[in-house]
């Protein structure tokens, strides 16, 4: 965590209705690494990393509207995280000579938004380990189309054999005298600053109704939730959170029991949301002061079973006509539950994390109708597919390494 973070100020935010994304990600950036970055470096590196917006869509005027955070590369709010990680981490590593090796094991969405974000990134090389077999066609052509400074290790085994992998890697002392190491995954920091950005963002568009403000995040590791809570503590007036979750629940029970019980994880059809124990969590009660009754009178959690996430996407699409992904329906699902508790009038934000077509089947079926596949995810189906096939051992993935970077 920062050691501190700023006080944006009011006027920040008064100002902020007509910024892009990237604006508002190079004054927020500007505020916290003054003099580490010089300005200009950071106004190109934050432009460089959002070339894309994140606009809220009004379902509902005043009432209820989506922040859709699928428009980068990959099709998922973990673009947002992966751009900016990679442009400050090259911006790091300009002036030496020693490449940096990024590696990550992925079950599927964050190998694609990791790949996307640091492929021709000058000065460094990515690793991405998943398992054979048991990610989705349109997700492994993410990783493996790619080429260049992206390596797509195909291990014979679980995404957990992937995870072990990764991290024997990182205390290898061997090897980290030939390469030097660094890793991608959500407990990055730098990854989470960046989705800060895009709550400030969401508030510009909606504050001119007056009303207090509610975002609803679906949740699985509480890294997207955890930024907002950044934002508030750097001044943004947040009224309310909702934790969405699915069967895996251990954040809405404890926010109802005051208990906290990591589970052996849960399969859903909101498979990027199967955590059971959130590696994020203790961020999040880091934010509120470690303090129970601080997080309760800002978070309200809510979960989901799979029959309740297909009725909210069905509803969404009769009442809306706006085709949600399952996550993004359960985040909906979560804020209208929260907003129908309260008497005050407020105005709903809740966060669309991917676009619907990465789940094309499941909300094809679920709609009766079928959907359009954005060209840049289209496109990929007939590039052909590049990975090394390794067994779950760690000695083979280590020279297979070795003899790639070096
Ligand atoms: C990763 C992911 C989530 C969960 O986000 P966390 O920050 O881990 O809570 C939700 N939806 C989608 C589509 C994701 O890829």
């Amino acid at each position: 965590m920062p050691a501190s973070l700023p006080s944006l100020g009011s006027s920040f935010f008064d100002d902020i209705a007509n910024q892009s994304l990237a604006d508002i990600g190079f004054a927020i950036s500007h505020a916290l690494f003054k003099g580490e970055i010089p300005k200009l470096a950071l106004e190109e590196l934050t432009h460089q990393a959002f070339p894309f917006e994140t606009p809220v869509v009004e379902l509902e005027e005043g009432r209820l509207g989506i922040l859709e955070l699928f428009h980068g590369p990959s099709l998922a709010f973990k673009d947002v995280g992966a751009r900016y990680m990679a442009a400050l981490m090259s911006y790091f590593a300009r002036n030496t000579d020693k490449e940096v090796n990024i590696l990550v094991a992925t079950s599927g969405d964050t190998g694609g938004a990791v790949a996307m974000g640091f492929h021709n990134v000058p000065g460094i090389r990515v690793s991405i380990l998943y398992p054979s077999g048991r990610v989705s066609d349109l997700q492994e052509k993410q990783l493996t189309t790619l080429g260049g400074n992206v390596q797509a290790f195909e291990v014979q085994g679980s995404f957990d054999d992937c995870q072990a992998l990764v991290k024997q890697a990182f205390v290898d002392k061997e090897l980290n005298q030939h390469l030097s190491l660094s890793s991608a995954n959500s407990i990055n920091i730098f990854r989470l600053i960046p989705q800060s950005f895009y709550y400030v963002s969401a508030y510009g568009q909606v504050r001119s109704c007056g009303k207090p403000v509610v975002f609803s995040t679906p949740s699985g590791n509480f890294g997207n939730l955890s930024a907002g809570v950044l934002a508030q503590r750097m001044g943004l007036p947040i009224d309310h959170f909702v934790a969405a979750t699915n069967l895996n629940r251990v954040v809405p029970t404890y926010l109802q029991t005051g208990s906290f019980d990591p589970q052996a994880s849960v399969a859903t059809i909101s498979n990027a949301m199967d955590v059971g124990n959130p590696s994020n969590f203790v961020r999040l009660t880091h934010l509120f002061g470690d303090s129970f009754d601080q997080l309760k009178q800002n978070v309200s959690g809510y979960y989901f079973d799979d029959e309740e996430t297909r009725a909210g996407m069905k509803e969404v699409f009769g009442q809306f006509n706006y085709v949600a992904c399952p996550h993004t329906a359960i985040g909906i699902l979560g804020l209208q539950r929260y907003l129908n508790s309260i008497t005050k009038d407020a105005v709903g934000v809740a966060l669309a994390t991917a676009h619907p077509s990465k789940f094309k089947p499941l909300v094809e079926e679920v709609i009766g109708q079928s959907i359009d596949v954005p060209e840049r995810l289209a496109s990929l189906a007939s590039l052909p597919k590049h990975s090394t096939v390794i067994p779950a051992s760690y000695s083979a993935f280590k020279e297979s390494l070795l003899q790639t970077a070096l």
